[in-house]
């Protein structure tokens, strides 16, 4: 082994050590900073020696190139559905079948949360994570092994050098769930109604870089074919799993008879709304697997295992007001408040009328008695009203013309469901504007949170971005609830946030569309906020994963003078503008293509255009693809047209292919 090697596989044990406590144990043993530092050694050291890269290597989770469909997978192990329960009787009526069957008087099950997620395969061969698939039909699923892969919690190789398929639950998490639907309003889309379908609609998407962006997790329980099997219950199968590496629930017990089991399902009842994922029910499995054999499956479902399912969580109360609020990009969103209602052990007093089409929709009213639900137990919605309860001389309820931060005329744009204010200087806005700035993915100011921007605002000490760098200590002391160490932590926590890598900035200024992967992209690319600022939309379409619509949004939020001063001014106070990471092409930093803008042309006959094109890029050239006073070179191939015509009047530089080869050489 090379010492290059070796350096390779160091970092990768590390990152995959550090990976499984973050992601698997939820036990981080080191900061995300020195994750990331040591993730970008291994993609620079990967970037310059790419026969070196394996697919289980920690930096191979994303980077799989948007589908045009899913593959069908068929299933070789059945993956069948579990027969339900709704009462303690059904759970009696089921054990009773089992030890009739079985000739005992009792038998050992095993409890498990049972996740509200997607349901999925995973198939490993020689130990490498082969092909991940939906469930499908059961029989037939679809390959969407690139979105698997890019769950954290998911080991991409295992120590078990026989074809393994394991069975579990994708699912998002709350957290990611509340942070993800918090963007999508700020953007004036659709919102997901709960977790499980945020998480389906992610593992259905085409290109992997949104699932990756989506956060989200996976447990295990279950395994499918497998060519050596030697366990004997399904409790050992569970701690196999865990093992192996996989991430399973800890919530799993094993019961002695289904009193026990019972008792599980009623403390599960009353603590569900505790966990940071959504549950929808109880799996109870019969533990020996040998009684599997005996008891057999039905045509759909098992007959050793059942899903207790847990009651819908619905309840009736009173909408008494409609609050408004006004989010970063200027969404108005309608929240109801509402008489005090106990809902699946908690007091639920708002929920979330979404939209005004969504009000319209379900004709919602002041006043009107409601039919709430805690939809995925986070954010409960009105689901509907009872209009025979209704007071006839209610008058619909209809959004406001105007903004109730500041008062200026409401928009919607077109193909949005949201009404918005565009005025820049919205006091709610800016406020928003503010924590997006200040939070983790973007400049990550510990310890400025929502109520401290609040405070700043409405003292008049900050305004905009550029303000949050000349606070001084004496103004923040004046102000209440702060002393002089949070006033010392807050001042440094600032400070330290003007050396973060552009593309923190990037993220944090808010640019629509421009999501924490683009701003990381777009930061590696052009290297310096400058370049960004004056990048047309020609040029920013050419950059990998960057859409139209991405460009275009980029386009027209630089084109503001205000935007610009903006920038200035942050780097007048000392804010870095530039990328710091690692750059590709570290090596070849004098090279001929540096910072070239190199446009291919014409057959190439020894290299694909795409071979050709990745070369470039390697060695830290652009490539674009119309020649133009800005092109410095123009590689021809044979046929070339008009383009070379082009070069030719512009004077730009041209190479054949041969020379191109000769050079990269
Ligand atoms: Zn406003």
């Amino acid at each position: 082994m090379t010492s290059i090697e070796k350096q390779i596989t160091e970092l990768r044990q590390l990152l995959d050590q550090y990976n499984y406590q973050y992601y698997v144990l939820d036990h981080p043993t080191v900061p995300d900073a020195e994750y990331d530092r040591l993730m970008n050694e291994l993609i620079a050291l990967e970037n310059k020696h790419p026969e070196l890269i394996r697919p289980d290597s920690p930096s191979q989770r994303i980077g799989g190139k948007p589908l045009e469909g899913f593959e069908k997978v068929e299933h070789h192990v059945p993956m069948m559905s579990l027969a339900n329960a709704f009462s303690s009787q059904e759970l009696r009526d089921f054990d009773r079948r089992v030890r009739q069957e079985l000739a005992l008087d009792t038998v050992d099950y095993v409890c498990e949360l049972k996740i509200d997620g997607l349901a999925v395969s995973l198939r490993y061969q020689e130990g490498l994570f082969q092909q991940g698939a939906t469930r499908g039909d059961g029989s037939i699923g679809e390959d969407i092994s690139q979105n698997l892969r890019t769950i954290r919690s998911l080991p991409l190789s295992i120590d078990e050098a026989n074809t393994i398929e394991v069975r579990g639950e994708a699912f998002m998490p709350k957290r990611s769930f509340i942070h993800l639907n918090k963007a999508r309003e700020e953007q004036g889309l659709e919102l997901f109604a709960n977790p499980r379908n945020a998480a389906a609609g992610s593992l259905r998407q085409l290109d992997p870089k949104i699932a990756a962006e989506r956060q989200l997790d996976i447990f295990l329980y279950a395994v499918g074919e497998w060519e050596a099997g030697t366990i004997e219950t399904h409790s050992e199968r569970l701690l196999y799993l865990s093992e192996l590496g996989f991430k399973i629930n800890r919530e799993w017990e094993k019961c002695q008879g289904i009193d026990q089991v019972i008792q599980y399902v009623e403390k599960w009842v009353e603590k569900r709304n505790d966990l940071p994922y959504d549950i929808d029910g109880i799996v109870v499995k019969v533990d020996r697997l040998e009684y599997h054999e005996i008891l057999k499956t039905t045509a759909k479902s098992p007959r050793w295992a059942i899903a207790y399912k847990f009651p819908a969580e619905e309840a009736v109360t009173k909408l008494i007001d409609v609050i408004l609020s006004v989010g970063r990009t200027g969404v108005v969103t309608p929240t109801a408040l509402l008489e005090p209602v106990q809902v699946a052990g908690t007091t639920v007093q708002r929920a979330s009328l979404h939209n005004e089409d969504y009000i319209m929709e379900k004709d919602i009213r002041l006043n009107d008695t409601v039919v709430i639900k805690k939809a995925g137990d986070i954010i409960p919605e009105v689901v509907r009203v009872i209009p025979e309860q209704r007071n006839k001389t209610v008058e619909r309820f209809k959004m406001p013309d105007h903004c109730p931060s500041c008062g200026t005329e409401l928009v919607r744009l077109e193909g949005e469901v949201a009404l918005r204010c565009m005025n820049p200087n919205c006091p709610a806005q800016l406020k928003e504007g503010l924590i997006h700035f200040a939070s983790r993915n973007a400049m990550n100011i510990d310890g400025l949170g929502e109520k401290l921007i609040e405070q700043l605002y409405n003292h008049q000490l900050v305004h905009r971005v550029t303000d949050l760098y000349q606070l001084n200590r004496e103004e923040l002391l004046a102000l209440e609830r702060m002393g002089t160490k949070s006033v010392d932590n807050l001042l440094r926590a600032i400070e330290a946030s003007k050396s973060n890598s552009l593309e923190r900035l990037l993220f944090g200024l808010g640019i629509r569309f421009v999501g924490v992967t683009a701003a990381k992209t777009l930061a590696t690319y052009f290297g310096e906020i400058e370049k960004i600022q004056q990048a047309s939309y020609e040029e920013l379409i050419t950059v990998d994963e960057i859409g139209e619509k991405m460009a275009n949004s980029i386009v027209r939020y630089f084109a503001t003078d205000e935007v610009n001063l903006m920038i200035g001014k942050l780097k007048e106070l000392g804010v870095n503008t530039s990328y710091l990471g690692p750059k590709p092409t570290a090596e070849n930093i004098n090279s001929l293509f540096q910072d070239k803008t190199i446009v291919l042309t014409g057959k190439l006959k020894q290299l694909t255009r795409n071979e050709a094109k990745e070369k470039i890029e390697s060695l830290g050239g652009k490539v674009t693809g119309s020649v133009s006073k800005k092109t410095d070179l123009l590689i021809a191939g044979e046929d070339a047209g008009s383009k070379l015509t082009k070069a030719e009047q512009l004077g730009i530089e041209i190479w054949n292919e041969q020379q191109f080869i000769e050079e990269i050489e």
